[in-house]
């Protein structure tokens, strides 16, 4: 998918914003009227393709796409009639007679392009969530085109004369905050775009960028591939040794869902599958087997190999970043972003490499010894499939805390329904079930979003399980634009899709914790999303900064006060007992060397392909270990993702980025201390933090936001005390 971001960056991508359509919000509109010819065009498009939902209103409740009615088939009709329509559009604003002004420029290229937005979010969020060998089809076919018309903006150069003269004379416009930060923008946006090459650069900047959108999508269809190619049935009971009851009925429940006979149990490589196997199976070769399998996705030398991407993607966007004047892709990236620069990023996280290498090393020297002492191990040295069940056990023999245990206080509609109770004290929020709506599968939930008051928010997709047709990991994306073709604001429709553990035939879905936080993570970009509110479609947000409205939510999913409201076991209804809760709160910074460890790996790993000299001529084994041996990493641990399947980097926005999170974690973990010391239900910072952080999203400074919200700069050290780490 061209536009897909992983993770819930889709929901910043543009097609975001909130509050009930009004009138006093149509008259403030900023953008221009819809003229006769593109009225005219529109009802001829209409005329050609009258089964086509796309190409008139949707006639739905709220205006959600309509599921029942969309066909693979009707997508590549529309984004061609998207494409055709912004180009008139920006046709209309380069023939304008009048001088460039804000209006006529800005403001109107900030309108462009609404139907495409349309269209293309509902596609890349089903080419994501339910993608079929058909819509792949269309991808690579309207990938290209997409990435041409991308081009044929950027490279206008009447298009960009015009922006350029507003932009020359900004300082004597009398602009807003807002009108401000959306020219500097644009004209940025223009200038990374190749608005200043010569002929001759800008046609090999077209290649590139050509070629890019080809190897990305492939990629990630490489990944996908090879996610479901493998299957590891065990039909001999003896190879379930020490699997707790729950694993063995989930990978039956799989088993049968595959069409295998009784007596059989399915473990793929899917994560809710494989990390229960590894953490609880005693077969130490079985074990080997399906992390290997993991391990070597998109790395086996057959169609779906994904080495030549990585080397090819690394190469073009190093040569693209060059032709623009940058030294590396990440220094074109990164001067975004809050860290502005790659010596920036590698000196933060070189800064907390130190101590996690510390911490990551003591916990494995504990779990070796666990190992020592297991006769049923075998003399070993522990491995990365080791890590799992040993730090299981080490976590029941410190603390007597079992993971399994927990899971039947995580339901996965208590789970919801507690963080239903949190936006209520946060915010007000009432979440009312629309199962009526049309929905892209039987399996997903719909949720009307109100306010305190009843006013109409937003409308919320959550879609929990994995299947073959979904990409892994989780994420929130959207359906729909901020504003129809008239300038009037729309409410938002925010999705949520992840891989959760799946119901089975005795007990309903039973998140792990990590679940559990996962799902605080994505509902908290979709609030963001759902309270959006700016005058501009556009939103600029600092790659680094995106996971703040996110992870500031993981603070409240194991706060005492919230479990009482919503950890209650599926079958007593008891909450959660006090007992476990403090053995909760105790194994907190259980595990974190090795949790921190994988990540910091992983952004190293990214940011090394992305600053690389000649990532073209790498062996990308070889150039994976001598990213690792250069900061000693174990080889019990492994980056969170190998090159071959690292598709937050290289089928998805977060290149010379996946350092953010942990960077996000300063803002997040700075903010969380302004509600524990007003109280972590307290409406008046929640209000501030809406109003200040949420709503203004992407359309301001983000420091400057914060700073609205706190009162100073966030300091370092929530981030340090929340993963015990100490930094000398
Ligand atoms: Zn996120």
């Amino acid at each position: 998918m061209t536009t897909l971001l992983l993770l819930g960056a889709l929901a910043f991508a543009g097609a975001a914003a909130a509050c009930k359509a009004g009138k006093d919000e149509t008259a403030k509109s900023p953008w221009p009227a819809v003229s006769k010819e593109a009225r005219a065009a529109a009802e001829a498009a209409l005329a050609a393709n009258p089964d086509n939902p796309f190409f008139k209103p949707y006639g739905t409740p709220f205006n959600v796409p309509p599921f029942d009615r969309i066909k693979t088939e009707h997508f590549l009709p529309a984004i061609q009639e998207g494409i055709r329509r912004e180009q008139a559009e920006v046709d209309a604003i380069v023939a304008n007679k009048a001088a460039p002004d804000f209006a006529n420029t800005i403001a109107a290229l900030d309108h462009a392009g609404i139907f495409l937005t349309e269209v293309d979010s509902v596609f890349s969020s089903l080419g994501s969530a339910m993608t079929s060998p058909e819509l792949q089809a269309v991808d690579r076919q309207t990938a290209p085109l997409l990435a041409a018309h991308s081009d044929n903006i950027s490279l206008n150069e009447k298009l960009f004369a015009r922006v350029k003269d507003v932009y020359d004379r900004r300082d004597s416009l009398g602009l807003a905050r807002d009108e401000l930060f959306l020219l500097e923008n644009t004209y940025k946006d223009f200038v990374r775009g190749g608005a200043l090459l010569d002929a001759a650069q800008k046609a090999r900047f077209r290649e590139l960028n050509q070629e890019l959108s080809l190897l990305t999508v492939g990629f990630g269809e490489n990944v996908l591939a090879e996610t479901n190619a493998f299957k590891m049935v065990l039909t001999d009971k003896a190879d379930l040794a020490g699997l707790p009851a729950s694993v063995v009925a989930m990978a039956a429940a799989a088993a049968k869902r595959a069409g295998l006979p009784d007596g059989q149990w399915l473990f793929t490589i899917h994560v809710p599958s494989m990390t229960p196997f590894l953490t609880y199976s005693e077969r130490r070769p079985l074990r080997e087997k399906i992390h290997r399998a993991y391990l070597m996705k998109g790395d086996n030398g057959n169609e779906f190999d994904n080495k030549e991407n990585v080397r090819k993607i690394a190469t073009l966007r190093r040569e693209r970043a060059q032709l623009l004047g940058y030294a590396s892709h990440a220094a074109y990236v990164l001067e975004r972003n809050m860290a502005k620069t790659p010596e920036k990023v590698n000196e933060f996280l070189a800064q907390l490499w130190a101590p996690t290498l510390v911490k990551a090393k003591e916990e494995a020297a504990a779990l070796q010894a666990l190992m020592d002492r297991d006769p049923k191990a075998g003399r070993g040295t522990l491995a990365s499939w080791d890590w799992w069940l040993y730090t299981e056990r080490l976590r029941q023999e410190k603390y007597a805390l079992d993971d399994e245990a927990l899971r039947p206080y995580f339901k996965l509609d208590n789970v919801r329904d507690g963080i239903f109770a949190l936006c209520g004290k946060l915010y007000g929020l009432q979440f009312i079930p629309r199962p009526e709506l049309p929905r892209y599968h039987p399996d997903v939930q719909v949720f009307e979003v109100q306010e305190a008051d009843g006013r109409h928010t937003g409308i919320l997709y959550m879609d929990f399980h994995p299947r073959p047709s979904k990409r892994s990991g989780a994420w929130s994306g959207g359906f729909r634009r901020a504003y129809d073709e008239q300038g009037v604001r729309v409410p938002p429709i925010s999705t949520i899709t992840c891989n959760f553990t799946a119901p089975t035939a005795d007990a309903p879905a039973l998140l792990s914790t990590d679940e559990a936080g996962t799902f605080f993570h994505e509902f908290g970009h979709s609030l963001a999303t759902l309270f959006s509110r700016s005058r501009f479609r556009t939103r600029t947000v600092a790659r680094d900064s995106v996971e703040l409205p996110s992870q500031i939510m993981e603070h409240w999913v194991f706060e005492p006060e919230l479990l009482a409201l919503y950890a209650k076991h599926y079958q007593t209804g008891e909450v959660i007992p006090a007992a476990l809760v403090e053995k909760l709160e105790k194994s907190k910074l259980f595990n974190q060397g090795f949790i921190t460890a994988e990540y910091l790996a992983a952004s190293i790993l990214d940011m090394a392909w992305h600053t690389a000299a000649d990532p073209g001529a790498a062996d990308v084994r070889a150039f994976e270990k001598e990213a690792m041996d250069a900061i000693g990493l174990i080889p019990a641990i492994v980056p969170r993702y190998r090159s071959t399947y690292f598709s937050h980097i290289f089928s998805g926005g977060y290149a010379a980025g996946y350092y953010a999170y942990i960077w996000s974690e300063v803002l997040d973990c700075d903010a969380y201390e302004a509600f524990r010391e007003k109280g972590i239900f307290d409406r008046a910072t929640a209000e501030s933090f809406r109003k200040n952080v949420l709503e203004p999203f992407g359309t301001d400074d983000i420091m400057a936001q914060y700073v609205r919200f706190r009162g100073a700069e966030p300091k370092i050290d929530g981030l340090l005390k929340n993963r015990g780490l100490t930094v000398k």
